[in-house]
């Protein structure tokens, strides 16, 4: 364990407050009354969000489609697209050192790559493309 920072630069569009449904749930299934909390188990009686990926976001992979997604550090900004990352993953290579470069392929195709996956799913918005540079620290 420790902790690991992140550098991606992203060709892609913003998606954030767009991967996730949110529905209120309760937090028991007793009868209910009045009163902030429910008089049988004790639990609260407001409504817990419940966040639901969307069907076109697989929260294990990060991806959208082909497309990788990239949170900041406080995940509450959220970029889709192709990307490329520096990392500091806290082993040491004598012959990367600690970064981890990679090229992103084929830089002249990704605007058509990139618009055309983001429309199957509704997310291509022109006004937020561009190349972001998205910092990130896990720990
Ligand atoms: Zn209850």
């Amino acid at each position: 364990m420790g902790t690991d920072y992140y550098a991606y630069a992203v060709i892609g569009c913003e998606v954030t407050g767009k991967l996730y449904d949110e529905t209120g749930v309760r937090r028991c299934d007793c009868p209910i009354g009045p009163g902030r909390f429910c008089a049988h188990c004790g639990k609260s009686t407001a409504l817990e969000v419940r966040h639901t990926p969307k069907t076109f976001y697989d929260e294990n992979a990060h991806t959208i489609g082909i497309l990788t997604v990239s949170f900041t550090t406080d995940y509450k900004r959220a970029f889709a697209g192709i990307r490329t990352k520096v990392s500091s993953e806290g082993v040491y290579s004598e012959k990367k050192g600690y970064a981890d470069l990679r090229p992103i392929p084929n830089p002249a195709d990704f605007f058509n790559v990139v618009k055309a996956e983001l429309e199957k799913f509704d997310l291509w918005d022109p006004s937020s493309f561009g190349l972001w540079a998205v910092l990130h620290c896990s720990y």
